[in-house]
């Protein structure tokens, strides 16, 4: 379209992405606009894009029925629905969810279930009723397997998004039978028994999943939900041990401190009581959350263990152990002699006391456990001594394994519980996996993280799977440091195109991702890439008095890798998400997007440049870019007509068919490569701009 002086257009502008205005001059291949925000800027006109001036007040419910499909008109369009509580649209058949941040009313009602119960997609506004409805029904059609692929940065809204999704589910594949309902009440309650293990309150979000989870629902011939299957990914270990202001450590520690005592005798039990005492907690001054009631949360979270079917015994150990870890992070060491450590104080000493009792292992040996190691030469085992750093080291390696391990627990108790359904043939996957991150300090955990998203927008490349093996090689090799892995990594990657050395760095590599370069800081790589266990450690909770926990630490044998023996983490994770993938290329997939509209996590507020950053990192404009390449824009014939026919007036007056009387307008205004469809007619990107170019003209 031809930009002149008094069109209306959108320009670049730095606090707000894109701003819109009015072309005041035009000067060869420049122009100048007044905005609306009153700034006068001069700019080439290539970097102009014209503003749809028809666009509807309330905005287009699909991206594809916006008249100019570009960036400031996508992201206007989401502003615009955002602005009147319209938090769902779509961009073709992806989802794009903007977190509301506050309860919309009956957004998520029963009526409305049933409303969006086999309606065609676009038939009813957006929704994830809707996208779940069309998987639902594709799988019951096609007897094919359906896959529903959540994403999103921190807060976005991707869990909550999740827990609609198996909600509308229940609905759809829900028994009519109460008795038969156990299945889809357990998948349910599943979500607030993670949530209570593996969520914590972070910067970005107050609920923050620390693992990624990918739910599997199978369903029998007749559609009804059979059995189910979690898995998840990468729990975060070392926030059990170190948090930092304003975050939290994971809800259940403060669950069980804030327990009733009326109801239960927990405090007296477990010996806890103020978080604040406790090294594990008191790291950060957060205790409580806003509009959470911790009390309530733990009564709430033993209901939804009783219904997932764990027992009041198994509840009883999992919670002595969450004691146990918060007792054990209190037990402080002081130096004795040169380099060996002894307890601190009395106080270190009540907390062994307590941990040895809540364990139920042998009250000296868990010290030893603690302070010495064997040292295995030729002749005999000596014990050697840990320095006060080296014992607090091995006091908060033994917690976070620990914690890890009675995590795992429950996701397989669950497992079990739930069940399978081995003749099932069809299951919808619902996968709830962080996004893409890139901050000031990006380490492994954000390494592998972006990896799953590369995989996920099926840009993969072999590099990183590449940077995983030499991870492990370099892990296997005694005398290696960050640095040489480092070096390893610039000698073999390069000639890499996505592979980048910052200048002058020694221990820093950067890799360019589809949604951005990101700069990983080598540090912690080797020692974050092994799980290990301490072989003292596991001997001391393998004979643990109380089964569970020794359970948890079954005595070695050929099958289970040797302890004190390293395992890389990297390897295991790229194993299990190729398992992933494999379970994902044999469904057909639908997308949500969740978007965070803003840091501060209130309701209300879109931030234009933040918003538009993660619809490029979320592949929604390189959708869009795609789409463009076709025919991006549709419309029925009458609505052509009725915004176009002034174009042509006559058109109206012959007596011919609607695609003819279409056909006609293009001509005259010598517009080809369109296509006539049954009902639209297909537009190119820019076409519908030139039209309205025309008619502003007349
Ligand atoms: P993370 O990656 O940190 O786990 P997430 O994408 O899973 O983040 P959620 O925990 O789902 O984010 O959402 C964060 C918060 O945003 C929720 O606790 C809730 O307060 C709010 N929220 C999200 N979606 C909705 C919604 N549809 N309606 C109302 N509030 C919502
Ligand atoms: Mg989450």
């Amino acid at each position: 379209m031809e930009i002149t002086v008094g069109s209306h257009v959108w320009v670049e502008d730095q606090e707000l992405a894109w701003v819109d205005g009015v072309v005041t001059s035009v000067n060869g291949n420049e122009a100048e606009v007044e905005t609306i925000n009153g700034n006068q800027v001069t700019t080439k006109l290539s970097k102009l894009y014209p503003k749809d001036m028809e666009a509807p007040d309330t905005g287009v419910d699909d991206m594809t029925k916006l008249s100019y499909l570009h960036e400031p008109a996508v992201l206007h369009n989401l502003a615009t629905r955002y602005g009147i509580k319209e938090i769902y649209t779509y961009c073709g058949n992806i989802l794009i969810a903007i977190n509301p941040f506050q309860a919309i009313s009956h957004l998520y009602d029963t009526e409305l279930m049933d409303s969006y119960k086999g309606a065609q997609l676009g038939d009813r506004s957006p929704h994830v009723f809707a996208i779940t409805d069309v998987a639902y029904r594709a799988m019951n059609n096609e007897g094919k397997s359906n896959s529903i692929l959540v994403s999103g940065e921190s807060g976005a809204g991707k869990t909550e998004t999740t827990k609609m999704v198996m909600r509308y589910l229940a609905y759809l594949g829900g028994h009519a039978a109460a008795e038969a309902r156990t299945v889809e009440r357990k998948v349910l309650e599943s979500n607030p028994v993670l949530e209570a293990f593996g969520n914590a309150k972070t910067v970005r979000n107050n609920n923050s999943s620390r693992f990624g989870k990918f739910v599997e629902i199978q369903f029998d011939a007749c559609g009804q939900i059979s059995g189910a299957a979690i898995r998840t990914y990468l729990l975060e270990k070392s926030r059990v041990c170190q948090i930092s202001e304003p975050e939290r450590n994971y809800h259940c520690f403060y669950l069980l401190c804030a327990a009733p005592p009326k109801s239960c005798q927990e405090i007296e039990k477990y010996k806890l009581g103020d978080p604040k005492s406790f090294h594990y907690l008191n790291q950060s001054s957060c205790y409580e959350l806003v509009g959470v009631d911790d009390s309530h949360d733990y009564l709430a979270t033993k209901k939804a263990m009783d219904i997932v079917g764990i027992s009041v015994e198994e509840q009883d150990a999992i919670f002595r152990i969450v004691a146990a870890i918060l007792h054990l992070g209190n037990i402080a060491f002081a130096l004795e002699g040169e380099d060996s450590s002894v307890l601190e104080d009395d106080k270190a000493k009540f907390h062994l006391q307590v941990t040895a009792e809540l364990l139920m292992c042998d009250l000296e040996a868990l010290e030893t456990a603690l302070c010495k190691r064997n040292m295995v030469t030729p002749e005999e085992v000596i014990k050697r001594s840990l320095d006060p750093l080296g014992a607090a080291i091995s006091r908060d390696g033994l917690a976070k394994t620990i914690y890890a391990r009675l995590f795992d627990w429950l996701v397989k108790k669950i497992n079990v519980s739930i069940g399978q359904d081995p003749d099932s043939k069809c299951l919808i996957g619902v996968l709830d996996i962080y996004g893409f991150e890139s901050f000031k300090t990006s380490s492994f955990e954000q390494f592998c993280i972006n990896f799953t998203n590369e995989k996920l927008q099926q840009h993969f490349n072999q590099k990183p799977g590449g940077i995983i093996s030499l991870l492990d090689e370099t892990c296997m090799f005694p005398k290696s440091t960050h640095e040489t892995f480092a070096q390893k990594l610039y000698q073999t990657f390069k000639d890499h195109k996505r592979f980048v050395k910052p200048k002058l760095a020694r221990t820093e590599f950067t890799i360019v991702h589809y949604a951005g370069e990101v700069q990983y800081q080598c540090d912690q790589f080797l020692d974050k890439n092994k799980d290990y266990i301490v072989p003292e450690h596991q001997e001391l909770l393998s004979t643990s008095k109380c089964s569970f926990i020794a359970s948890l630490f079954p005595s070695l044998n050929a099958e289970t890798p040797k302890s004190g023996k390293f395992s890389s983490i990297g390897s295991r994770f790229k194993l299990q998400l190729q398992q992933l993938m494999d379970i994902l290329n044999s469904t057909e997939p639908h997308y949500i997007r969740c978007i965070k509209p803003n840091s501060d996590l209130r309701p209300e507020i879109f931030e234009n440049v933040s918003v538009l950053q993660q619809l490029r990192s979320g592949g929604v404009l390189e959708a869009i870019r795609v789409k463009c390449e076709g025919y991006p824009t549709n419309r029925i014939f009458s609505e052509f007509l009725e915004r176009f026919s002034i174009l042509v007036p006559e058109v109206l007056k012959e007596n011919v068919e609607e695609n003819v009387a279409c056909k006609s307008i293009m001509e005259k205004v010598g517009l080809s490569n369109y296509q006539i469809g049954k009902t639209k007619i297909f537009l190119r990107a820019g076409q519908m701009a030139e039209l309205d170019g025309r008619k502003a003209k007349l």
